[in-house]
């Protein structure tokens, strides 16, 4: 086959040349699977956190990555979404490399995380909460886009703002809620503000970090729907969840870490059966 190619498409020759960073990605990523994550190594001091894991995630899915305690989910979530740069391996999402990018630079990409509501932002209502979100998770630099002087513009985007903070918000049936104080709401109100805060960057994949924890089962029940609706109209997630059964029912994929690897992959049954995973597992509640 090599022998056969045409002169300038030999891939050494095309490894060399100076392509576009899109058009190499473009060559570099089977359709279908936005994030490829190879290699990863991730130390602090003598702890081996990552220890060379590699996983995809397929577009359109809800995939969840599992693990016994220490296994490296949040190691894993903290690199994808740059908070922590690893030691080693590359992390890519549509072929574009995210080592040594900034946080706010990946979620620029369409790759966005969930955040804790911070105290500053407990101080304020559910509202003004939405309203900030886009501005804090893309940085400054997108606000500043608007051109100077450019007055009609800013009352324009203002105004799609508030109608996308609002649309947002009867979503995740949190509209009630609007003027009352973040501080106030119960964990799962919470959550429900954190997704909704996290949709309005307008990503494409969404990373999940325990987005269960402390959730009464009404709660958790209307957030795993709203996560199955999104799914429908084309986003990705990948969920970070310590609770095997959540996992299990939710994602038609799922990864299981082990000390800082991937121990298995596959859909519930074949998770379930797996001896290996079974065995990492023990004395755990599962
Ligand atoms: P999981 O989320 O699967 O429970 P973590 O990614 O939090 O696992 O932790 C994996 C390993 O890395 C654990 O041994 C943990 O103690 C260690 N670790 C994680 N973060 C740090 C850190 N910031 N400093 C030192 N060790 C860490
Ligand atoms: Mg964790």
């Amino acid at each position: 086959m090599s022998d056969a190619a045409p002169e300038g498409t030999d891939p050494e020759e095309l490894a060399a040349t100076d392509d576009s960073p899109a058009e190499k990605a473009a060559q570099e990523t089977p359709p279908g699977l936005p994030l490829r994550v190879e290699g990863v190594v991730k130390r602090f001091g003598g702890i081996t956190a990552l220890d060379g894991a590699s996983f995809s995630v397929e577009e359109g899915s809800i995939t969840g990555l599992i693990g016994p305690n220490g296994a490296g989910k949040s190691t894993m979530f903290n690199c994808i979404t740059g908070v922590h740069e690893p030691d080693a391996g590359t992390i890519r999402f549509h072929g574009e490399e995210l080592v040594g990018k900034e946080p706010y630079q990946i979620a620029q990409m369409g790759l966005v995380r969930t955040f804790q509501i911070a105290r500053e932002l407990e101080e304020m209502t559910v509202l003004e909460n939405m309203m900030l979100a886009p501005k804090n998770q893309l940085g400054e630099s997108v606000w500043r886009s608007v051109t100077p002087g450019a007055r009609q513009g800013v009352v324009q985007q203002e105004e799609e703002l508030r109608e996308a903070v609002w649309e947002t918000l009867e979503f995740f049936e949190i509209d009630h809620l609007a003027e009352e104080y973040a501080g106030t709401l119960s964990g799962g109100q919470r959550k429900l503000l954190e997704m909704a805060r996290a949709l309005m960057t307008d990503p494409e994949m969404v990373l999940l970090d325990e987005p269960l924890a402390g959730v009464n089962p009404t709660l958790e029940d209307k957030l795993l729907e709203r996560i199955h609706e999104l799914r429908e109209q084309g986003y990705t997630f990948l969920l970070v969840e310590h609770d095997m059964e959540v996992i299990m029912n939710n994602c038609e994929h799922i990864i299981v870490m082990h000390q800082g690897n991937v121990l298995a992959e596959g859909d519930a049954d074949a998770i379930r059966n797996n001896d290996q995973v079974i065995e990492a597992y023990l004395g755990e509640d599962i």
